[in-house]
């Protein structure tokens, strides 16, 4: 049980109050008024029971019959009271509130002997019915009220009802269900638990809305057992004296015009719990469409950002084998202009230099000398010291002329077997002839071979042919050289001839 004034105290809605209205005056003497206006603020509980009383939670006030009777005869008596200091206290709770003094007034209340030996009643102030309650399309056979003997009974715990129902029903077919709410009770009916729920009329037509019982409906109205709802109020002296204020009041007034209004209240709940459920729909709808709409972004984003990555990776592939493959290229073109002994240039690339030069040398005119070189006796070093030695021969020759064909635009080439080719543009005979003879010693040099022992010794033979003017083409060139080469051989070898064209 919650402290008393634990949570925010709700209040009561007394614009009602204007409805209610006194068919007659009401007698109240100075001095009651003056005692029960001095009394300290009365503890008024209140229950959710439309229409007597109705809890609004949006404004957290009540409204009802109750209510507006309440307040006006309170405020004709000028008294001083607090609405539901305790909202957390359940029915029990608040009828044991006002039997044991922590609570001084409950609206409303219907009275039951017991209840009248611990509390005091007022006359009501609203009376309703007792309603049987069925599954709908169950349509039990229950036309009065011994007919519910047949059925399986549910019923709130310590309604007044409830001692009426027990001399009718068998106890082994009346159940009662006692929580603060009627939740379990209409929770068994919908289970099929009992076949039917004796239940108020007036606040089964409420909830039918707020808790969406529409598969539940009103077999009988039990027009013989009125239900009459009044104040309840703690029992001492000075509420004695209240309570029979407050009857003198009860039998004065005229609360149709709030009754009236109130059972609209009905209606009204109807349409809000229309306009809301539409919205409820509709926000439901909107909110999965979100959730759709948002799902499908994301799948998207994400099969986006996959495609991308992979694209990205692809590209880096790609580009890698690109890469890898231009490597490949400029290997394969090295290769393809490289002689693979030697590392010089090949017969390939050297035809392709002298093109060019040649074609360079129409233009400028600057000279330009080729020398071929050839080695001699080579097949004799190749057959004394084998082919491996005659191989390091060709690999030392090619470095001796690596070194002294230097110039950026000088090529160096393996002219094939054992014979080599110099192209050394913007070179006249007398140059080439320096570099030739460079060659010739030191390839002539004992030390050409890096080895120990006997060693062979090489010679080369050189001719040259450099064009100085004329109009000789490449090959022309080419074949002075070899005829100079050739006459080098002749003349003994080991010497480098020459010619200029002109
Ligand atoms: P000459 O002075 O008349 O040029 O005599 P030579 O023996 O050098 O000429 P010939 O043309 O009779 O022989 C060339 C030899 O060169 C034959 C061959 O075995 C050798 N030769 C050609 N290419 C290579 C090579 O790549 N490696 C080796 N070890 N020997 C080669
Ligand atoms: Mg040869
Ligand atoms: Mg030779």
């Amino acid at each position: 049980m919650l402290p008393w004034a634990a949570l925010a105290a709700p209040a009561a809605d007394c614009a009602g109050a204007q409805h209610v209205r006194l068919r007659e005056p009401v007698i109240v003497s100075t001095d009651e008024r003056a005692e029960l206006s001095a009394l300290p603020p009365l503890r008024v509980v209140v229950l959710d029971a439309p229409p007597m009383t109705r809890f609004d939670p949006d404004r957290n006030v009540y409204t009802g019959v109750g209510i507006d009777t309440w307040c006006f005869i309170a405020a004709q008596l000028g008294l001083h009271y607090e609405i539901d200091p305790a909202p957390g206290w359940t029915v029990a709770e608040k009828i044991a509130g006002v039997q044991e003094h922590r609570a001084d007034v409950m609206i409303p209340l219907s009275l039951r002997p017991d209840r009248a030996l611990r509390g005091l009643f007022t006359q009501p102030y609203y009376k309703s019915h007792y309603a049987v309650i069925a599954r709908k399309g169950v349509q039990p056979q229950i036309h009065q009220m011994a007919d519910l003997a047949r059925y399986r009974v549910g019923v709130m715990h310590g309604v007044a009802f409830e001692p009426m129902l027990r001399d009718m029903v068998p106890t082994d077919r009346l159940r009662t269900y006692d929580q603060s709410s009627s939740d379990g009770l209409f929770k068994a009916l919908r289970a099929g638990e009992i076949d039917v729920a004796v239940f108020n009329q007036s606040i089964f037509a409420e909830k039918r809305y707020s808790h969406e019982y529409f598969d539940l409906e009103v077999v009988l109205v039990l027009h013989e057992y009125p239900r009459a709802y009044r104040f309840y109020v703690s029992d001492t002296s000075e509420h004695r004296q209240l309570v029979r204020v407050f009857d003198r009041y009860l039998a004065a007034l005229d609360v149709s015009a709030s009754i009236a209004r109130h059972e609209e209240g009905e209606v009204q709940l109807i349409e809000r719990y229309v306009a809301q459920r539409s919205q409820r729909t509709l926000l439901q709808v909107a909110s999965v469409v979100a959730v759709l709409l948002a799902l499908v972004c994301v799948l998207a984003l994400r099969r986006y950002r996959r495609l991308s990555h992979l694209l990205a990776e692809r590209n880096q592939h790609i580009l890698r084998q690109q890469e890898a493959l231009q490597a490949a290229n400029q290997e394969l073109e090295r290769q393809s202009q490289t002689d693979g002994l030697t590392h010089l240039a090949n017969r390939r690339h050297f035809d392709q230099a002298l093109a060019r030069e040649h074609a360079r040398w129409r233009r400028t005119g600057s000279p330009l000398s080729l020398m071929m070189l050839d080695v001699d006796y080579f097949k004799r070093v190749n057959d004394l010291y084998g082919h491996q030695v005659g191989d390091d021969c060709l690999r030392a020759i090619a470095q001796v002329l690596r070194d002294n064909v230097a110039r950026s635009a000088d090529l160096a080439a393996r002219y094939g077997g054992e014979e080599f080719a110099c192209l050394l543009p913007e070179t006249d005979s007398e140059s080439a002839r320096i570099v030739a003879e460079r060659i010739r010693t030191a390839v002539a040099r004992p030390e050409l071979l890096n080895t120990q022992g006997d060693r062979p010794r090489v010679t080369l033979s050189i001719g040259i042919a450099t064009l100085a003017g004329g109009r000789a083409d490449a090959s022309e060139l080419l074949a002075a050289a070899d005829a100079q080469l050739y006459a080098a051989k002749q003349a003994g070898r080991d010497r480098v001839h020459a010619v200029v064209l002109n």
